[in-house]
């Protein structure tokens, strides 16, 4: 019933207890252990619930353990993330950045945020020195991969959060445009988790185009 029951590698644990959380919140006991056995998830998570930490930390542990990725080298052109996390707005996109940022510190991870309404060059500049996480606004990222700047062809992880705002603010034509581009082969490398306040027919339709035989969770 603390995080240190949970296998999610040394580094990490440090800084789960620099960051001074204990007990896991209800969702994190239950989604954690989900996606480290690398089911789908599909989860009913309020802001304030500890959401941010329930799909960090499985991608994390997992880019932590996996296979060293082969990537192009850093500097080139088209940038290759390992996991891509999809918010709705730039503000909650920072706030991601900054707790996946203290979640990965000195675990090698690296973490770039990329949103609309600020220079993009900049962001470009960032991805260029290398990411592994790359936290993002849908409309952000259909501009940097119409560009070829990022590729997502090496996700592995992708985690959507507020899903039911994303598709409140119109961005599913962009959130599908961006996950038709991972659904190239080889089959079952991606692992996916979505997270939404509500649950509208249209938030079901996206569960069941985007997950694979996936756990529904609500707390
Ligand atoms: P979130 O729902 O992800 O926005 O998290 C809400 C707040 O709770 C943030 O300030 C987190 O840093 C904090 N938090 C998340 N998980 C825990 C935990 N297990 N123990 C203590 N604080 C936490």
């Amino acid at each position: 019933n603390t995080f240190a029951d949970i296998d999610l590698g040394d580094a990490l644990n440090k800084n789960i207890q620099r960051c001074k959380y204990v007990k896991p919140t209800p969702v994190q006991r239950h989604a954690i252990p989900i996606s480290l056995a690398g089911r789908d998830l599909m989860a009913c998570a309020q802001t304030g619930s500890g959401k941010t930490a329930a799909f960090c930390f499985p991608i994390i542990s997992g880019i932590m353990k996996g296979q060293p990725a082969q990537r192009p080298p850093r500097g080139a052109h088209t940038v290759c993330p390992l996991a891509l996390i999809l918010s709705p707005t730039r503000e909650l996109s920072i706030q991601i950045h900054e707790e996946a940022r203290k979640f990965s510190y000195q675990t090698g991870v690296r973490v770039v945020v990329a949103y609309g309404g600020a220079p993009i060059n900049q962001q470009l500049r960032e991805l260029e020195r290398g990411v592994d996480i790359l936290v993002a606004t849908p409309g952000r990222l259909v501009d940097m991969l119409e560009r070829a700047r990022v590729s997502l062809q090496m996700i592995r992880y992708l985690a959507l959060d507020e899903a039911d705002r994303m598709l409140d603010m119109g961005f599913e034509p962009q959130i599908r445009k961006i996950v038709q581009q991972m659904d190239m082969p080889p089959p079952g490398m991606r692992q996916t988790m979505l997270f939404s306040a509500t649950f509208p027919k249209e938030i079901q339709r996206l569960a069941s185009d985007f997950l694979a035989k996936y756990i529904f969770l609500a707390v």
